[in-house]
């Protein structure tokens, strides 16, 4: 569904060039939940906006469900984010204005995939009930990042991208939001890609890869 092929991305710094990826592979079947590691810096995080089509490579190609998202102007790569992508980063990126409900229904509203019952469902799974009518800053931080969660899966996108969705959290809350969030993807029956820092959270993916020196591969330890 996602797959990579020979992906190069650097980025021009005053020091000269900066190669972050240096001929990634890379494939995610439909459904499937796959974890990103890799030290700070190694470039989990343009890999993700590389995948969500918010930035293209310099060379390689990217594939989406079939499709070379370099072949896709912006407002075209914009329809293929809202149509069949969530995305949940550290910051929750709620919208202040929008109460807690309205901002849960937004991306599948955008995406015109409102479904009112797996709506319920996720406001129940995510503890958001009674809380519907508060805005974000009237929430805590993991009822935030709950929030932010609920409205990434609520049009039930083909594919999940979350770049370290607790790293703002509490390790206890942390680890309650992402195990919420890996049963959510498998109900939604989403594909995932997760980056994270922690094995213990990798664990229980289908598979995890690491990336080094501008290499996706297998982790060693
Ligand atoms: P990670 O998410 O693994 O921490 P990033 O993908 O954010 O890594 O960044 C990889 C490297 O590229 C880092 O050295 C970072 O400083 C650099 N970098 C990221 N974005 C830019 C940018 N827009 N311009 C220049 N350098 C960048
Ligand atoms: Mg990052």
């Amino acid at each position: 569904m996602l797959k990579f092929h020979q992906v190069h991305k650097a980025y021009t710094t005053p020091q000269g060039p900066l190669r972050v990826l240096d001929g990634v592979d890379m494939d995610l079947e439909k459904g499937q939940s796959l974890a990103l590691m890799g030290e700070s810096g190694s470039g989990k995080s343009t890999l993700l906006h590389l995948a969500a089509g918010l930035d293209l490579p310099d060379a390689g190609k990217i594939t989406f469900q079939g499709i070379s998202i370099a072949t896709l102007d912006e407002p075209g790569r914009a329809r293929l984010r809202r149509q069949s992508l969530g995305l949940v980063f550290q910051q929750f990126h709620l919208v202040p204005s929008l109460n807690a409900s309205d901002n849960l229904r937004l991306q599948a509203r955008l995406a015109g995939r409102e479904n009112p019952s797996w709506t319920r469902h996720l406001v129940e799974r995510l503890g958001l009930t009674g809380l519907e009518r508060r805005y974000p800053e009237q929430l805590s931080g993991g009822q935030q990042q709950r929030l932010a969660i609920g409205r990434a899966l609520a049009p039930r996108p083909a594919l999940l991208l979350a770049d370290e969705p607790t790293g703002n959290l509490d390790e206890t809350s942390a680890k309650d939001v992402l195990t919420l969030m890996l049963e959510l993807v498998q109900e939604s029956g989403s594909a995932l890609l997760l980056v994270t820092h922690s094995p213990q959270v990798a664990a229980p993916l289908d598979r995890c890869l690491k990336l080094t020196r501008g290499h996706l591969a297998e982790p060693t330890a």
